[in-house]
């Protein structure tokens, strides 16, 4: 057991919070510019049912590209990975999240991963429905399933600021769009992926589905498999290959947790085999990292020796 008690965790979050003041809220989204730069909060869930916490751990956040490796689960899921991969790649860019710059120059044509925008677009075309809404209600499912809440939900708010503002994700889609990469309506596109981006949970929720991803897919609290152990492990794997964007590679060999973050200053960790990890921390690095998320998974791996290498 690396950390037992809350107060441990307590004295870390208070280290890892004096470095929130050098980093910047994200507010490319209008709507996520609100959110308090001096925020930070954790949570750990261990397979035992056992959950350590500190900070504003009932603050809700919206999970933005943290989605993108729970929306990829689903999709894997529904098609099977030989179906996703024709349609995706499995390298990581060393570009901004939302680059376009590859997509001209890359052969064959289609996105190098699934957590850069333009491969979790293609990603979230590729959930299985009839309409936007029951798309969006079977990602919500699936979501519902992994934290055991069904009371979880998107942020009308934050998706509507997302979809009048995403000139650069629009371009992409359109992008796709002339290479017959995605055939539906860019509109309705627009409207699943950033519904999908602004669910909403806590640190809690989102360290309990970071808990399923360790344990190979089983939610060891009620014994259940919700996904494959295969879909899990390329989840994890993209987690450490291209889930912190373009900060990936230092964060591998500074901290080694498959982790995910999103924008909105959240990040999802997943020690395989041990437990999960929920951490909300809306100030930003310049590549869009959890400033102070970053520092205190740094303090959490060296003072525990948790890195996976
Ligand atoms: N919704 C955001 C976007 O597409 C997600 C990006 C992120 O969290 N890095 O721009």
């Amino acid at each position: 057991m690396p950390c037992r008690s809350s107060d441990e965790l307590n004295t870390l979050v208070t280290t890892a919070k004096k470095c929130t003041k050098s980093g910047k809220v994200a507010d490319y989204i209008p709507a996520l510019g609100k959110a308090n730069q001096d925020d930070l909060s954790i949570a750990i869930h261990y397979p035992d049912g056992r959950c350590i916490s500190a900070g504003c751990i009932e603050k809700r956040f919206t999970l933005q590209s943290i989605s993108k490796v729970i929306c990829l689960a689903l999709v894997l899921i529904d098609r099977g990975s030989n179906y996703v991969f024709e349609h995706v790649g499995m390298e990581p860019t060393g570009d901004p999240f939302n680059s376009i710059a590859k997509l001209e120059t890359m052969s064959p044509s289609k996105p190098l991963n699934p957590m850069i925008n333009a491969g979790a677009l293609v990603v979230t075309h590729l959930i299985k429905g009839n309409s936007v809404e029951e798309r969006f209600q079977r990602l919500l499912s699936f979501i519902h399933k992994l934290t055991n809440d069904s009371t979880i939900n998107y942020c009308e708010e934050v998706a509507r600021s997302e979809f009048e503002t995403a000139h650069l994700n629009r371009a992409l889609c359109y992008f796709l769009k002339q290479h017959n990469i995605i055939e539906e309506d860019v509109e309705h596109l627009m409207e699943l992926y950033t519904k999908q981006c602004a669910i909403q949970m806590n640190v809690l929720d989102l360290a309990r589905i970071g808990l399923v991803f360790a344990l190979d897919g089983v939610d060891p609290l009620c014994g259940k498999q919700i996904m494959p152990p295969d879909v899990a492990r390329i989840c994890k794997t993209f987690m450490v290959t291209c889930g912190m964007y373009n900060a990936s590679g230092e964060f591998a060999i500074k901290i080694g947790i498959p982790s995910k973050s999103g924008v909105s200053g959240g990040i999802m960790g997943a020690v395989p085999g041990k437990f999960g990890i929920g951490i909300f921390g809306p100030s930003l690095d310049e590549k869009g990292n959890s400033i102070a998320g970053i520092k205190l998974l740094e303090l959490l791996s060296k003072n525990y020796k948790l890195s996976m290498f």
